[in-house]
């Protein structure tokens, strides 16, 4: 009865997170989705805590279990109620290493109870016991392999995303050698070889027939002969996670610059592929449901945001991307002089345009100006003004940043404009003010093919009648690269903190 109700529970779980992340797919739905796939979650949970029952036992040890939620649920509330928005990409990374270590810790309980080894159960067991041993010791290959598949996604995608996370705030710099590829390949390579010999191993027939044991009385004779030895398997099975854990640090350790966040998000679809695994193994409905999901969406969002930076997914998978590594080899010859303008001039030719595009960035926020921009946005509509925002893919500091920036800000998701939409619009448009952008409007990309980020796709503000910078200083960006446009004769600069900037703009625009 208990467990009948407990599948449907799973299936219900698994209805909220293909729910929850269609919901997801629009700013206007988001919330809902998140909430409703969480619930699904905790259903889920409560569910295993109170109606798992294994061959009649259910789970008992309760004070561990709510222990370990009680502990977990308050870390992970505190730290996404008090982190800054951007920072969120690095949390995201932290708690997907944290996915992935769930699931490489999940493989290792179970293959520790798979290489529990009955021959040491005494030193001289009685020889009717050997039949059950010979058994025992012979285990299934497909159980091996999902154990070792968790094993070996799951400690990678810890390991990377650990590396991502110091990287994202700086603790950790970008390191390439040569050759590095190759290292990768092989200790991959290696990796599988290992995995592959103790899966082949373990899971042999014994050689040897139960019927022939009685006639066996020599012990030395008989223990090779029921299977392998486990204490060496277990040796071989900690050098592949360790193998796995060196690989996930050396896959992600020369990825930086632009190229970063499509390594978050493969990183993010390897934990919900070692999630599912766990999912087999413990024949857990919702489980593998969330970690299908995970893998999938994370796939399919590595692919887009691979096409969005012009990356190739293969490159990503050997770790060798051009970005950090490199960053600041590329575009950095003399670039001339640069224009500035002053507030009330740039208010002036935003109020008498036709159309004014807003490009936000990260520097929008770190500024924390949505909300003024959204001000800005609106003055300048009572004033006939059309007003736009063009969106690229990896504005900010991780995928969709800028949507949720802007939604934060009620900004209506009507006057979003995606990249290839904004690109159309830019010919006709009379001003585009650049609010805390670099990368994203570097021409760089298009036309200097030593430049780390030459390829990816940018937003060709240039097509515009006239474009205003608004950053600090002539400081890079993320890629770490001077940006040409600022020294294009249609740019003018202006300087400042971006809320500071389109305060002062505002005001200007009343007075007129
Ligand atoms: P960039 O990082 O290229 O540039 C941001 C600019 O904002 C800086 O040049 C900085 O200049 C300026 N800035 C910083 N603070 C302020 C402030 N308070 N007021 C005004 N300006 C400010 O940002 P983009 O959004 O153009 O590009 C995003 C980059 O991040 C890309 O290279 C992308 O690949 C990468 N990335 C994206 C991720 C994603 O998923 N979206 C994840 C990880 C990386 P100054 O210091 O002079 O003010």
């Amino acid at each position: 009865m208990g467990s009948n109700i407990l599948t449907v529970i799973y299936v219900l779980a698994s209805v909220t997170f293909i729910l929850g992340l269609k919901l997801l797919s629009s700013p206007a739905t988001a919330r809902r989705g998140n909430l409703i796939a969480a619930s699904g979650m905790i259903l889920a949970i409560l569910g295993t805590i109170f109606l798992y029952e294994d061959e009649g036992v259910r789970l008992h040890n309760h004070i561990w279990i709510f222990g370990g939620l009680l502990i977990g649920g308050v870390a992970g509330a505190v730290a996404a109620r008090k982190v800054k928005m951007t920072a969120m990409p690095e949390m995201v990374s932290l708690f997907n290493g944290m996915g992935g270590a769930c699931a490489a810790l999940i493989s290792i309980v179970e293959f520790n109870r798979l290489a529990h080894d009955p021959r040491g159960w005494v030193s001289f067991p009685p020889i009717s016991a050997l039949g059950d041993a010979a058994s025992v010791l012979s285990q299934s290959a497909g159980e091996l392999v999902i154990i070792f598949a968790g094993l070996i996604i799951g400690s990678i995608s810890f390991a990377g995303s650990v590396i991502a996370w110091g990287k994202l705030n700086g603790r950790i710099k970008d390191y390439a050698f040569k050759g590095q590829h190759w290292v990768n390949l092989s200790l991959f390579g290696l990796i599988l070889v290992v995995a592959g010999w103790v899966i082949v191993s373990m899971s042999a027939p014994p050689s040897i027939d139960p019927s022939e044991l009685k006639s066996l009385v020599d012990w030395n004779v008989v223990l090779p002969r029921l299977g392998p030895d486990l204490v060496q398997m277990r040796i071989l099975f900690y050098l592949v996670f360790a193998m796995a854990v060196v690989y996930g640090i050396l896959f992600v350790l020369p990825i930086g610059g632009a190229d970063m966040p499509v390594v978050i998000s493969l990183l993010n679809s390897f934990t919900g592929v070692a999630a599912a695994c766990g999912g087999f193994l413990y024949d857990n409905k919702a489980m593998l449901t969330g970690g299908i999901l995970v893998g999938a969406a994370g796939t399919l969002l590595t692919i887009l945001m691979c096409r969005a930076m012009n990356r190739s997914l293969k490159n990503v998978l050997v770790g060798s991307f051009g970005g950090g590594a490199v960053a600041g080899q590329g575009g950095q010859k003399e670039q001339g002089n640069y224009r500035e303008i002053s507030v009330s001039d740039a208010a002036m030719l935003m109020s008498y345009a036709h159309k004014v595009m807003i490009v936000p960035g990260y520097g929008l926020a770190v500024a924390q100006a949505q909300h003024v921009c959204h001000e800005l946005e609106k003055l300048l509509t009572e004033k006939g003004v059309e007003v736009k925002y063009a969106i690229h893919p990896v504005a900010g500091r991780m995928p969709g940043h800028m949507n949720v920036l802007l939604a934060e800000a009620d900004v209506s998701y009507d006057h979003l404009l995606e990249l290839e939409q904004a690109n159309e619009e830019f010919p006709t448009t009379d001003v585009v003010i650049v609010l805390g952008a670099n990368d994203v409007v570097n021409p760089a990309a298009k036309n200097d093919p030593s430049s780390p980020i030459y390829g990816m796709p940018i937003l060709d503000v240039e097509l515009a009648k006239t474009c205003i910078v608004n950053k600090r200083s002539m400081k890079p960006g993320y890629a770490g690269i001077e940006n040409e446009l600022f020294f294009r004769p249609k740019t003018s600069m202006l300087f400042g903190d971006a809320k500071k900037a389109l305060q002062e703009l505002i005001a200007e625009i009343k007075n007129l």
